[in-house]
């Protein structure tokens, strides 16, 4: 389920996970339209660095410079991978779906 902070009212709206960017949803706070925003750069960021620093970070515990570089890059890799196979599920299903002839309630 995504959240985003109400820009209004500043605190945190949840909206159905099939709600899209750039709809517009009913902060239940404020009672305000908000538009729903894209998930930031910032957090695709951060996932996109966290296991290559836990690979790292672990790396570095075993005393060895090497392995933490080597850790570092296989944790991107990894990321990479499950990134590429969230995203060709994503691509699959939605296909599936416009296949099928099923649209997406409104
Ligand atoms: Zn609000």
């Amino acid at each position: 389920m995504p959240r985003f902070a109400c820009p209004r009212c500043q605190r945190t709206v949840e909206v159905p996970a099939n709600c899209q960017a750039g709809q517009k949803a009913d902060c239940p706070h404020c009672h305000g339209q908000v538009v729903i925003p894209s998930t930031s750069t910032l957090y695709w960021v951060c996932v996109w660095l966290a296991a290559p620093l836990l690979f790292a970070l672990l790396g570095l515990l075993q005393g060895s410079l090497q392995s933490a570089v080597a850790g570092a890059m296989a944790g991107l890799v990894l990321t990479a991978v499950v990134a590429g196979i969230v995203k060709g599920v994503n691509v699959l299903w939605d296909m599936l779906f416009r296949l099928a002839g099923w649209t997406e309630p409104k």
